[in-house]
């Protein structure tokens, strides 16, 4: 069954202390069983006081990016394995700034897609579209071939584990929303895509959220969208008040 699922990507922002503060906010103004599921992805060294943290509570924590191997000469970076020993066991890949700023390529999504699922760990695995895309009407070959790239050659069996979030670049930290159409559109385009590689119920099944400027007032209006599971999000995940409002917009 498709689950309804609220992320927030805090990306490069907060230390240890601005990270309990930020979490004792979301405790105190969170209700105790939320109609989506809720999830936090704090930077790399505050997420074990972060899962320790939120161990009482519906807030599942997730990791911002991986490495695909499984240890090794690998300066800087972090395994499935040491996210698993400390209890995170989701990661978030392909994320446009990690496309962007650190080169990360179909190719290189691939093998942390399938570094993670072997791992036993859930992935929510995002994607979109440049505006260069959008305005040259190649949005949506452009996601077919990210997902045929990076995410096609895993099996059915895997899926269970798959969160898919759709993040066209030119929203995200824009203040422009693609609107809840264009969602829409793309998600069914998603799901019918699925459908026609694997099956039907592999494709009904798979959560998919959008990402791209969602704030509390306009996230009531994308979640009603039909094929839109929830949010992926950025800047308004930063602010309890802000986050704990998408998350009741379900
Ligand atoms: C994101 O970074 O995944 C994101 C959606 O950011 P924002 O909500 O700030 O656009």
């Amino acid at each position: 069954m498709r689950k309804k699922i609220v992320a927030g990507n805090w990306k490069m922002n907060n230390d240890l202390a601005e990270t309990q503060e930020l979490l004792s906010h979301l405790k105190m103004q969170l209700v105790k069983e939320p109609e989506a599921e809720v999830m936090v992805a704090p930077a790399f060294t505050n997420l074990y006081s972060a899962f320790q943290g939120l161990k009482d509570t519906p807030v599942q924590v997730v990791a911002q990016n991986m490495h695909q191997a499984e240890n090794g000469a690998y300066t800087g970076e972090v395994s499935a394995k040491m996210l698993k020993s400390i209890g995170v066991d989701t990661v978030i890949l392909g994320h446009s700034e990690r496309r962007a700023h650190f080169g990360e390529t179909n190719e290189i999504l691939a093998e942390k897609v399938n570094s993670a699922l072997k791992s036993e760990m859930k992935i929510i695995f995002c994607f979109g579209e440049e505006l260069a895309d959008r305005k040259s009407d190649k949005h949506f070959d452009l996601v077919a071939k990210q997902l045929e790239e990076s995410l096609y050659q895993i099996s059915e069996a895997d899926w269970k584990n798959v969160i898919l979030a759709y993040e066209p670049v030119w929203a995200i930290g824009t203040g422009e929303t693609a609107s809840p159409e264009q969602a829409q559109e793309m998600h069914a385009f998603i799901r019918k895509n699925i459908s026609e590689k694997f099956n039907d119920e592999i494709a009904q099944n798979v959560s998919i959220l959008y990402g791209g400027s969602v704030k509390p007032a306009n996230a009531k209006e994308i979640f009603a969208k039909e094929d839109v599971d929830g949010g992926l999000i950025g800047g308004a995940s930063l602010k309890a008040v802000d986050f704990v409002e998408i998350i009741n917009a379900f």
